[in-house]
C-alpha cells in the first residue's frame, strides 16, 4: 500500500539524516536526479556556478552543456587551489559545487575552507559526498550547505538499487522540495 511505501521512504530519509547529521534529507530516483534538483532549483539565468574541475562526468556535462545553455555562468576551477577558488567568486555567484573524493580521480577537497570562501561571498556550498559516504565525512558539520549522494553507489552497497539523496537545513531544503522534487519529477 502507499502507506508502506511512504514509511519505507521516510525510514531511508531519517537514516540518511541521522548518518549525515542533517535534518531533513530528501531522496530522489538517482544521484543525477538529486544533483539536477539542487542545481536547477537554486540557479537561474545570470547566476554564476563556481564548480570543481573534477566531477562525476554526468555532473560535469550537465553543468557544461545544459546549465550553460540556460544562461548560467559555469566557471570550473581546481578546488585544491584555494586562491583560484577565491578569484572565481563574483557578486553573482550563487552556488559553489564540489565533489570529494572526486569520481574518478579521488581528489580530496578541503570542505571547511571552500565553505568559508563561499559564505564570505554570500554563496551556498554544495558537495557531492557519494565516494566518502557518511562513514568517512559529514560535510554539514564542516560548513557545507548541501550534501548530495548517489545512493546507487556505496550507500546501496549491492548494485541492486538506484537512488539519490540531498541533505540540508530545513531553510536551504525548501526550494529543493518545491521545484526540485515536484516540478522536475525525479521522485524515488
Ligand atoms: C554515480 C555518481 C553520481 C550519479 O549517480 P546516479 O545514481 O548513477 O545517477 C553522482 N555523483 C557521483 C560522485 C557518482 O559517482
Amino acid at each position: 500500500s502507499s502507506d508502506v511505501c511512504s514509511s519505507d521512504l521516510q525510514q531511508l530519509e531519517e537514516k540518511m539524516a541521522a548518518l549525515e547529521g542533517g535534518e531533513p534529507c530528501r531522496c530522489f530516483a538517482s544521484g543525477m536526479a538529486a544533483t539536477s534538483a539542487v542545481l536547477l532549483s537554486l540557479l537561474g539565468s545570470g547566476d554564476r556556478l563556481v564548480m570543481s574541475d573534477a566531477n562525476y562526468p554526468g555532473t560535469a556535462e550537465l553543468a557544461r552543456n545544459d546549465l550553460s545553455r540556460l544562461g548560467i555562468d559555469v566557471v570550473t576551477v581546481n578546488f585544491s587551489d584555494l586562491n583560484a577558488v577565491e578569484r572565481a567568486m563574483s557578486v553573482n555567484t550563487r552556488l559553489v559545487w564540489g565533489e570529494s573524493p572526486a569520481n574518478p580521480t579521488m581528489r580530496i577537497t578541503d570542505i571547511a575552507a571552500i565553505a568559508d570562501i563561499a559564505h564570505a561571498h554570500d554563496a551556498r556550498f554544495a558537495i557531492d559526498s557519494t565516494f566518502a559516504t557518511p562513514i568517512a565525512t559529514q560535510p554539514l558539520a564542516l560548513g557545507a550547505d548541501y550534501v548530495i549522494h548517489s545512493l546507487t553507489k556505496y550507500c546501496c552497497g549491492h548494485g541492486d538499487a538506484m537512488g539519490g539523496a540531498v541533505l540540508a537545513s530545513a531553510e536551504h531544503m525548501h526550494p529543493i522540495e518545491s521545484a526540485g522534487q515536484i516540478h522536475l519529477g525525479g521522485v524515488i
